[in-house]
């Protein structure tokens, strides 16, 4: 049985203007529909965003705290249906049941963290220079925002963006990835129930070359916030930036992960495995390339494909799969195109390399767990964001070549190193120009009190997940208030 995911604009559920649906479907099972959804025009976008302007003024004002117990409330809706969604995210995206029900995991966690931020929104006071005046900086909403949203953290995501936004005082235009339309409508049917006013959160669906690309282009919203691939968010940012919107970019990974010759390497092989074909490779963290160390380069390759190939492939929801489908047809055919792109180019192929098709899989879109060795950095395979389970593993000289090799990339989200010399560990926090770095962990594992974001054609903004620096400055702007009560013409700087 499948659902119908409708627009939600105004506090009603509504099909489109033009009547038009399309299907999601589930990529473990294509034939299986999950949902059939609702494809949004221009006049259902034009609708979500006059309901979220009417709404501001409402909610701008809805003291803070207010605003946090409703998103308290969200969270304890999120813990309560936490299998269910879980199950659904699985079926509608094809991760593993564990990580699906992660993801919910961190929607809860990010509802209740931007809950106690109700309390704090904190700024600034300060002195003046001038006697009898005081000064002072607070936390302002943005106004209207759009919020951009991919596939591959389907609920996971879309809260990273939505409860800071909200506990700031903005209205919000969601637009989540047409694959999990349906885990979007469960998330903003939730909202709902939780006591958000009508035309504060509005939910159109459609796909991103006409519903995504008319809401970010839309003269009437102050500040879009995306995640998703790099070709889409800088043409996001370009519009944004001629219009004078305020946005935030959270873009595509070619993440790495060294491995020295002084790790543990079982540890470093669990990482590589975790950071590799978590998610099935589909995570803008994932650990595509792994630089290992001359001295314990055979003995990693050995290992790493010997683990590579107990990698079990198949539906996420049998508690003993290890791995789940990609996303759709075209992706699988992009990352098979990748893996002929790879052999082509000298690489050697050390483990994997074709789709996967036994019992039940036959109906989705599974590929094995593929390994690279030989990889040289300039091979596009090491350059390129695939978005799949292919790893490259690639040779290096010692710590620095090792560090040369990561930072020369277009991409800047995550890298690891694993050594257990203090030293080089140290040297590797400094030097390696990504936004997030791990020691002796893999690239996966980011959590919600401490902002995430990268460097270079990984994005801007910095604006997910917690931290005070992080989610808060994306929804917020700052006003500035000074106050003089002396009765008299003072002047700062001139009167000193
Ligand atoms: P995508 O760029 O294809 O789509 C992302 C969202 O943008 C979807 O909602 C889509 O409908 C919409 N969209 C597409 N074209 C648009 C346009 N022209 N105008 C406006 N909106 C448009 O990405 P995806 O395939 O959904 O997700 C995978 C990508 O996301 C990968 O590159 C991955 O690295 C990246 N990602 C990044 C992060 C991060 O935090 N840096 C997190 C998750 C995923």
């Amino acid at each position: 049985m499948y659902s119908i995911a409708k627009n939600f604009i105004n506090g009603e559920w509504t099909d489109s203007d033009t009547g038009e649906t399309f299907e999601s479907i589930n990529p473990a099972d294509a034939s299986e529909i999950i949902g059939v959804v609702s494809k949004s025009g221009k006049a259902d976008v034009d609708k979500a965003v006059g309901a979220a302007r009417d709404a501001y003024d409402g909610w701008r004002l809805k003291p803070p705290p207010k605003r946090g117990e409703i998103l308290f409330r969200v969270a304890e809706l999120l813990a309560s249906r936490k299998q269910d969604l879980g199950e659904l995210m699985t079926r509608e995206m094809g991760k593993i049941l564990p990580e699906a029900l992660g993801d919910v995991q961190e929607a809860i966690d990010m509802s209740y963290y931007m809950a106690g931020e109700g309390r704090r929104l904190a700024g600034e006071t300060v002195p003046s220079e001038l006697p009898n005046k005081d000064c002072k900086s607070i936390r302002v909403p943005i106004g209207v925002c759009a919020l951009i949203t991919p596939w591959n953290f389907p609920i996971a995501i879309p809260a990273w963006k939505i409860m800071p936004a909200l506990v700031s005082g903005n209205t919000i235009v969601f637009k989540p990835s047409s694959h999990t339309a349906v885990c979007a409508t469960k998330c903003v049917e939730i909202l709902q129930e939780a006591g958000i006013p009508e035309g504060v959160v509005n939910l159109v669906h459609g796909r991103g070359e006409d519903t995504g690309e008319y809401l970010a282009s839309h003269p009437a919203i102050d500040g879009l916030s995306f995640t998703g691939s790099t070709a889409v968010g800088e043409k996001i940012a370009k519009t944004c930036a001629g219009q004078g919107k305020k946005v935030s970019c959270e873009m595509g990974g070619k993440n790495a992960i060294i491995v020295m010759d002084d790790a543990r390497i079982e540890l470093a092989v669990e990482g590589a495995l975790w950071g590799g074909f978590g998610t099935t490779g589909q995570r803008c963290t994932a650990a595509s390339r792994v630089v290992v160390h001359e001295g314990v380069y055979e003995r990693f390759l050995s290992s790493f494909t010997r683990a590579a190939s107990k990698i079990r492939i198949g539906n996420g929801l049998l508690e003993e799969t290890d791995m789940g489908p990609l996303i759709n047809k075209t992706q699988m055919e992009k990352v098979l195109n990748y893996i002929e792109i790879g052999k082509g180019e000298g690489a050697e192929l050390a483990f994997g390399g074709k789709a996967y098709g036994e019992r039940d899989c036959v109906k989705g879109f599974f590929v094995e767990p593929t390994i690279f060795s030989e990889v040289r950095p300039r091979m596009r395979i090491a350059r390129e964001e695939i978005f799949g389970p292919v790893v490259c593993v690639i040779k290096a000289r010692d710590l620095q070549d090792a560090i040369r090799i990561v930072n020369d990339a277009d991409y800047g989200l995550v890298s690891a190193i694993y050594t257990q010399d203090v030293n080089k560990s140290a040297i590797a926090e400094r030097e390696l120009n990504t936004g997030i770095v791990y020691i002796n962990a893999s690239t996966i594992g980011a959590e919600i009190q401490l902002p995430f974001g990268g460097t270079k054609k990984s994005g801007f903004g910095h604006e997910e997940a917690g931290g005070r620096g992080g989610a808060l400055d994306m929804f917020t702007k700052w006003k500035v208030i000074y106050r003089d009560f002396s009765g008299k013409l003072q002047k700062a700087q001139i009167d000193r």
